[in-house]
């Protein structure tokens, strides 16, 4: 799982990335009476922990999280923060390894998106479409519509198109 993180960060180029193990999460973090992370929270104490400015931070935990008035959430971006989140636990539902890996990968794109300014899309394809539930999320692409992928090129950002919709 970690390295098919790591390697999907390289098709962001240029891109140094550096990966760690994370402590457990304080316990001020997490809301006991929904049993679950505080996701505006664990953004700011990720961010906290970045190791070299400017530099996004990714976290991929396995616990479950919200932010209100959500139920849930598969991930948290904060673009003021440079820092993301992807929950793995909900991802988890009815998965195997290999499809549990692209739906991490699928959201992991989907917060950098939102990281880089992108917003949500209409087209379902598309992998900065919002997902309600890993059924959503299976059938949108580990992929960037046109419109979205040229948004990223036109900002600078070096996307490998491996990582654009075509149709
Ligand atoms: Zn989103
Ligand atoms: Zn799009």
């Amino acid at each position: 799982m970690v390295k098919s993180v790591l390697n999907i960060l390289t098709y962001f180029e240029p891109v140094k990335t550096l990966s760690r193990e994370l402590n457990d999460l304080p316990n001020v973090l997490y809301n006991p009476f929904r049993n679950q992370y505080r996701g505006t929270l664990v953004n700011k104490h990720l961010s906290s922990l970045r190791a070299s400015p400017n530099s996004v931070v990714l976290g991929v935990l396995d616990v479950d999280a919200y932010v209100e008035p959500l139920n849930f959430i598969f991930g948290l971006a904060t673009p003021y923060l440079m820092t993301a989140t992807v929950y793995v636990r909900r991802l988890k539902l009815g998965a195997n390894e290999e499809k549990l890996t692209t739906r991490v990968l699928k959201e992991v794109i989907h917060e950098l998106g939102h990281i880089f300014g992108l917003e949500h899309c209409v087209n379902r394809k598309c992998v900065m479409s919002f997902s309600n539930n890993v059924f959503e999320v299976d059938h949108k692409e580990l992929k960037y519509c046109e419109k979205h992928y040229g948004e990223l090129i036109k900002k600078g950002f070096k996307v490998s198109n491996a990582l654009k919709l075509t149709q």
